[in-house]
């Protein structure tokens, strides 16, 4: 019979204890007692749903007090200098010193930067390396959690992630690879530990073996996971997810594990080339419930698909969720937004378990047929794709900037905002009360209307060229647009963790998607009343949509992000229509969709920027079409960049030196001989700081930016939207940067 197991739970808890936990921790509500007890509360329970789900495995290892890639730095030793001087007086301390940068001992210090974690949005600390790099193992954690299980009846599976994709996710150092050799001796203490602590079997997980990988990176594994199996005296199971596996299939079932677990949501052709590639000797783990979507499996066709595999492989087959939890909510219980129609499609973490209880039951000798789940009839993505290409723009741009700059009369450097301003108390207040129905639509309405005028006010006075309504209206920029449109549902606790204690609740596409009214024009239109000078229509664009939101399983995501671009594209015409003559559509997620293989680049930038471009493709030339991006890597999708064809581009660089402008500014900026052939607007100072930049520091960065692009081509801003900082020191830093903007203009002549 086969066996179930997960990859990984969700560590916030099912009403997001740990964050609340973490964060009265360091506010110092709490003494760290409560903390401890908080994050063992959250485990047993999540080692309790295991169980009562008839999980054969309880998976140990993947909780973390911020994230799991922390963990392993700080049980190998991989603890930059910086942090032992002022060093925090506990471990816990320490580690968030490593992840924040300050805890409630020891001293501030510039934290470890933060990426994402493959394609999802969770972000990692990414570990940082040196050429002379020591590993020493500390694995008092993981082994106290494995005991803590055992303790409560569990047979623990503690995880791990391997050592190559661990040195892939580092930095700092030119060869990762080289300082494999002196890792692999922690691993394998690592793994004789816990074998010495009875796990019989332990998880690895190697998610890059899902990646198009350097031929120096394919030929580590063999080495690698000889020396391990060596040293482990418990079973192991490699897992890989996020991608298919491909050419390192073989590669993968050759090493000596005992198991290998695939991700059959992402690469179901791939089910059928692991069971040949399975030794004798091995189990087969297949990921059939998709742990980053929220939608129940459709378990008759597993039913049917895994019947022949279950009687061959009987509990050398194991089922499980495509990839750890932690990308799905926790549980559906807890919902108290979602219409019991809604949840009937649904499966949160906790749902997802039974899941696969279920299918268990199902490959049983002589079990009935699961019901089929009803399938949607949509268009086709053929259909969509043949929409897409249809139309763009009637001028290029050099003759479509003319036109604009014949409307606008902007000078040179002309200088703007990405968006928002601050989101303070009043208006934070003011929403909660609109949303508990303590005030009416009318007095939110004014209140709203208030902020614009007074953002407006603000502006003119500080002398910005091109000005913003400053999105007071909007909680999210993608739930804002959400709630607006048909076809998407939204939850109420259905929160999944982004980083550290900060969580996301994405929207769900749940249908067709279609706009029944405007959706900004009213504010947009009310701030260009207040102004003479133009006034940005501010929207989010349909690809940042698509990818912070919960897919469709039943249609391509380029068709609901055809959806999406339509309905923005009557709000972009509506906008146009009602004189605003300034539009940008925020792409910041552009690059989170790009597949793991560059194979699958091609399609999904087809798709990708065809929806943008079908966004505005109707409007007039003399209508400015801006859009906006914040991260700091361009180079892999420059060309994607360009061909999305905005007039102007502002993108977030005040961190990062002047070489990423060197991909937007090489070649002579014709566009196909690589650059930015459009206007641009390189971010002069960082917003996430609080410190207000000096004006002087202003001038020399701006000169420094005409150096690489051509004057006539340059706007002036800060790197992203303004709402996470106060009135204080944005009124500061704008007013900086407005006269800094001044002063070169007077040096500079057209
Ligand atoms: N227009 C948005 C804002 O200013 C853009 C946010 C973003 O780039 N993430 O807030
Ligand atoms: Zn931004």
């Amino acid at each position: 019979m086969a066996k179930t197991h997960i990859l990984g739970y969700p560590r916030i808890g099912a009403q997001r204890e740990l964050k609340r936990a973490q964060e009265a921790y360091w506010k110092g509500e709490i003494d760290q007692q409560a903390l401890l007890a908080a994050g063992s509360q959250v485990r047993s329970q999540n080692w309790r749903a295991q169980q009562a789900a008839g999980l054969a495995l309880t998976t140990v290892g993947d909780f973390a007090w911020y994230d799991q890639v922390l963990n392993h730095s700080l049980m190998f030793g991989v603890i930059p200098e910086r942090f032992t001087e002022g060093a925090a007086d506990n471990k816990l301390d320490q580690y968030f010193r490593l992840a924040r940068g300050r805890a409630p001992s020891g001293e501030p210090v510039a934290a470890n930067a933060m990426t994402k974690w493959f394609d999802t949005n969770y972000h990692y600390l990414v570990p940082e390396f040196t050429a002379d790099q020591v590993f020493n193992l500390d694995a008092e954690w993981l082994l106290a959690e494995v005991k803590e299980a055992q303790s409560l009846g569990h047979n623990a599976k503690p995880v791990v992630i391997g050592p190559l994709t661990y040195l892939w996710l580092g930095r700092g150092v030119d060869d990762a690879l080289g300082l494999l050799p002196k890792l692999l001796s922690c691993y394998t203490q690592l793994l004789e530990q816990l074998a010495g602590a009875a796990a019989q079997w332990v998880q690895i997980d190697e998610p890059i073996l899902g990646l198009d990988l350097p031929p120096e990176w394919r030929e580590a594994f063999a080495p690698a996971y000889h020396t391990l199996a060596k040293a482990s005296g418990s079973k192991l199971l490699l897992a890989s997810y996020f991608s298919p596996l491909r050419e390192n299939l073989p590669l993968a079932f050759s090493l000596p594990v005992e198991g290998v677990h695939i991700d059959a949501v992402r690469a179901p052709e791939e089910v059928a080339l692991a069971a040949a590639a399975l030794c004798d000797d091995q189990l087969l783990s297949v990921g059939v419930v998709n742990g980053r979507n929220v939608w129940k499996t459709d378990l008759a066709r597993w039913q049917q698909e895994l019947a022949p595999l279950a009687e061959k492989l009987g509990d050398r087959l194991w089922l499980s969720a495509s990839c750890s939890l932690l990308h799905s909510p926790v549980d559906l219980a807890t919902e108290t937004k979602l219409a019991e129609v809604e949840k009937q499609k649904l499966a949160y973490s906790r749902q997802k378990l039974d899941e696969l209880n279920t299918l268990q039951q199902a490959l049983n000798p002589g079990a009935a047929i699961l019901p089929a789940i009803g399938k949607t009839e949509s268009r086709s993505e053929a259909e969509v794709r043949a929409e897409l290409d249809n139309t763009w723009r009637t001028l290029k741009y050099p003759e479509r900037a003319k036109v604009q700059q014949e409307r606008w009369q902007l000078p040179l450097l002309p200088t703007t905002t990405i968006g928002s301003f601050p989101q303070t108390d009043v208006l934070r207040q003011v929403r909660k009360q609109f949303r508990n129905q303590e005030i009416s639509a009318q007095d939110y309405d004014a209140h709203l209307r208030a902020e614009i005028a007074e953002a407006i006010r603000r502006q003119e006075i500080l002398g910005l060229d091109v000005l913003v309504h400053g999105e007071a209206e909007r909680n999210d920029m993608v739930e804002y647009f959400g709630e607006q449109l048909d076809g998407f549902i939204h939850t109420g606790n259905g929160w999944v963790q982004s980083y550290g204690s900060r969580c996301v609740k994405p929207p769900i596409i749940a249908g067709d998607i279609s706009r029944p009214n405007p959706m900004t024009v009213q504010w947009s239109e009310y701030a260009q009343s207040l102004s003479k000078k133009p006034v940005k229509g501010m929207l989010t664009g349909p690809v940042t949509i698509l990818n912070w939101s919960f897919p469709r399983e039943d249609v391509p995501r380029a068709v609901s992000c055809q959806q999406i671009a339509r309905a923005l594209r009557e709000e972009v015409l509506d906008l146009e229509a009602a004189g605003i003559g300034i539009i940008q559509i925020d792409e910041p997620a552009l690059r989170e969709g790009v597949p793991l293989r560059v194979s699958g680049h091609n399609d999904y930038f087809a798709w990708a920027v065809g929806c943008f471009r079908y966004t505005c493709s109707e409007v007039k030339a003399e209508t400015q079409i801006h859009t906006h991006m914040c991260y700091s890597n361009f180079n892999s999708i420059m060309d994607a960049i360009v061909a999305l064809d905005a007039d102007v581009i502002t993108i977030e660089s005040a961190r990062s030196d002047l070489r990423l402008l060197q991909a937007f500014s090489e070649g002579e900026r014709a566009g196909e001989q690589g650059g930015y052939p459009n206007e641009i607007g390189p971010g002069i100072y960082d917003i996430h700081s609080p410190n207000v930049p000096e004006r002087a520091e202003l001038v020399a960065r701006t000169r420094e930016l005409l150096e690489v692009i051509p004057k006539e081509k340059l706007w002036i801003n800060p790197d992203c939207g303004l709402k996470t900082r106060n009135w204080a020191e944005v009124g500061a830093a704008l007013l900086n940067m407005v006269e800094a903007a001044r002063t070169v203009r007077a040096e500079t002549s057209r």
